[in-house]
């Protein structure tokens, strides 16, 4: 899990945190379920669901699908908000949370031509 930061674009103020997988979002409050015990003695284990970024699903696209944007699969990726305007989540992606509680995901490239880190945090 990551932390989030604040970012500035001009004086604007916002909240971000770079998220690579399910679970990085410091708000998405994922736990580690164990299901039971590999033949190997190992725990079995699962992480739940981020309430923040949720993992993505889409009924027309396959989870083993690349993604034209990132070169990963769509298993590896997040969404954010509910099925009908959703905003796909790239690993690596910046969610950017704003003053007024929006949040969203932005590419990194994208981002970090954007904003730049607020200074004594
Ligand atoms: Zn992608």
């Amino acid at each position: 899990m990551s932390t989030l930061k604040t970012y500035l674009t001009g004086n604007t103020e916002i909240k971000a945190v770079r998220w690579n997988t399910n679970g990085d979002h410091p708000l998405d409050n994922s736990e580690t379920v164990t299901l039971g015990t590999e033949t190997n003695g190992t725990p079995d284990t699962v992480l739940t669901e981020g309430k923040v970024v949720r993992r993505f699903r889409h009924l027309n696209i396959l989870g083993r699908t690349v993604c034209v944007e990132c070169g990963y699969i769509m298993d590896e990726h997040g969404m954010i908000g509910d099925d009908e305007s959703a905003l796909m989540v790239c690993p690596g992606d910046y969610i950017v949370t704003t003053v007024d509680g929006d949040t969203y995901p932005t590419r990194s490239t994208e981002f970090e031509l954007t904003y730049r880190i607020k200074e004594d945090q």
